[in-house]
């Protein structure tokens, strides 16, 4: 079946399947566990269409580019137009919210960093942005004070608090706006907290968002 997005309850969520506008260093322990410098602004990349996959589906990762590292975010459905619109605009904007996994090839995107080249070899191939549900905006109390979890394996890998991200998500998407509009289908990535690490053919994920959804999945052998 091809990629649709949909609500948790399984129905298709009626927009079309966009762009992903990520963001690079958005929680500070991040940055400091791969030795980046925190960036003053945010450090945007684009994965296209083509690259988003069903985080419940098992996660197909790519036969080139060495090991594939599994970073869990916090994935903002964008439902409404965004240019350069100002942050007590946006989150009326959103149609929900689920997580996404920003798969990299690390080791790749280290040899093109190194060059001073651009990163979408690692970053933006086939099925790099595994998305789960999503679930309609009402459901998240405050998205500037939520959780989410991954589990790799049976233990705990990944916590993210929204209250410790750099940008918080309103001004993420009005900064993402600044140079990029967003069209009703698009996803914004949020960027990812401490604990990431390697997937390996046959491991199991475990991914939840609050009380309100949890997914699990693998990686396919
Ligand atoms: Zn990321």
């Amino acid at each position: 079946m091809p990629y649709a997005h949909r609500y948790a309850d399984g129905r298709t969520i009626p927009l079309p399947v966009g762009k992903v506008v990520c963001v690079g260093r958005n929680y500070a322990d991040h940055a400091r566990e791969l030795n980046n410098p925190i960036p003053d602004t945010p450090l945007l990349f684009i994965k296209p269409a083509t690259s988003i996959a069903d985080l419940d589906a098992p996660l197909q990762l790519p036969d080139f580019g060495g090991p594939c590292h599994f970073e869990a975010e916090l994935a903002v459905l964008i439902g409404a137009p965004l240019t350069r619109a100002t942050p007590d605009r946006t989150l009326a904007a959103v149609a929900g919210y689920g997580l996404g996994l920003d798969l990299t090839l690390r080791e790749l995107q280290e040899r093109l960093k190194q060059k001073g080249h651009p990163w979408e070899m690692a970053k933006a191939f086939d099925h790099s942005c595994p998305l789960s549900a999503f679930v309609a905006v009402e459901q998240i109390a405050d998205v500037e004070d939520c959780r989410y979890e991954l589990w790799l394996n049976g233990q705990r890998q990944q916590r993210g608090d929204t209250r410790q991200m750099l940008t918080k998500v309103s001004a993420l998407l009005a900064y993402c706006s600044q140079f990029f509009t967003l069209l009703p289908g698009d996803v914004v990535l949020t960027g990812t907290p401490a604990g990431v690490g390697v997937l390996q053919p046959g491991d199991q994920l475990k991914l939840s968002l609050e009380q309100c959804l949890t997914v699990n999945t693998r990686v396919a052998e």
